[in-house]
């Protein structure tokens, strides 16, 4: 299991392109993508699946199964709204050749535009991206009611009464904590207002090698020349990336990123999650 501190989130899970990707993010109580299940990850209570690529929701039986065993409530499964019967299918038939039941699950249709609530004071996003079949990204956000300026300093009794009077004292805030993509050939900072400034983005970047770019736009994967741009496009803290090719190792991953990225200082915002 790989583990990738950020700030104050920490990435837990493993990512190889067309083996298995599976994150979470234990603060937020999110996985992203299923690819395998860990026993781990049994207890989190929210699932966002990008797409119907197998390396991308593979662990979902086991998830609900042992959520279902154990007798736990379903966890929020969030998948792609084209397939979701399919899903829902397959899920109900390995159900009933494992033990002849229907095991309890909940599963989401998401749509490119949704604004999904969850937990208490998040919100997730489904931004468009580009891939062989219909896909969504997640951008996840903090919900944050601040108190206007017109009421900074006043004393919590006043506050209280003006609460109690109705009258609107806060404003509404998000703050983009985490992008997840899952597997895309472009990334646009257009598809949502927010997503420049998101602390971490987690981006695919299946192909790094010049011979490669025509499988990269083939199979619509995300290559290491795009890189460039979007790390100058990008305002937030740090750029995860994952789901690189089986064929690459640990070192020519690195060195091709080292020699796409000369500048340390950008290099610094750019972590490796494999
Ligand atoms: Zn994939
Ligand atoms: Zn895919």
């Amino acid at each position: 299991m790989t583990l990738l501190n950020c700030g104050t989130l920490t990435i837990e899970g493993k990512s190889v392109g067309g083996l298995a990707t599976y994150m979470r993010v234990k603060e937020l109580d999110l996985i992203f993508d299923l690819g395998r299940c860990p026993i781990s990850f049994i207890g989190t209570n929210h699932v966002f699946i990008t797409h119907f690529h197998l390396d991308h929701y593979f662990g979902l039986p086991i998830y609900v199964s042992q959520r279902w065993i154990s007798n736990m409530p379903p966890g929020e499964v969030f998948v792609p709204a084209e397939g979701i019967e399919q899903l829902q299918n397959i899920l109900d038939s390995i159900a009933k050749l494992d033990s002849q039941r229907t095991w309890n699950h909940r599963l989401v249709p998401v749509k490119v535009g949704d604004r999904i609530p969850f937990r208490r004071n998040l919100v997730a996003y489904a931004i468009a991206v580009n891939h062989t079949i219909p896909a969504v990204g997640y951008l996840v956000c903090e919900v944050r009611d601040k108190l206007k300026p017109e009421h900074l300093g006043r004393p919590g009794a006043e506050i209280a009464e003006l609460r109690r009077k109705g009258v609107p004292v806060t404003n509404r805030l998000e703050l983009p904590i985490i992008a997840y993509l899952g597997d895309t050939q472009t990334v646009s900072m257009e598809t949502h207002p927010l997503l420049a400034r998101c602390q971490i983005l987690v981006c695919e970047c299946t192909f790094l090698l010049p011979e490669d770019r025509q499988r990269a736009e083939k199979t619509k994967h995300f290559h290491l020349d795009s890189l460039i741009s979007l790390v100058k496009n990008f305002n937030g803290d740090k750029i995860v990336l994952t789901h690189f090719s089986q064929r690459y190792s640990t070192h020519l991953i690195q060195k091709q990123i080292e020699q796409a990225i000369p500048d340390p200082a950008q290099r610094a915002k750019i972590g490796l999650f494999i």
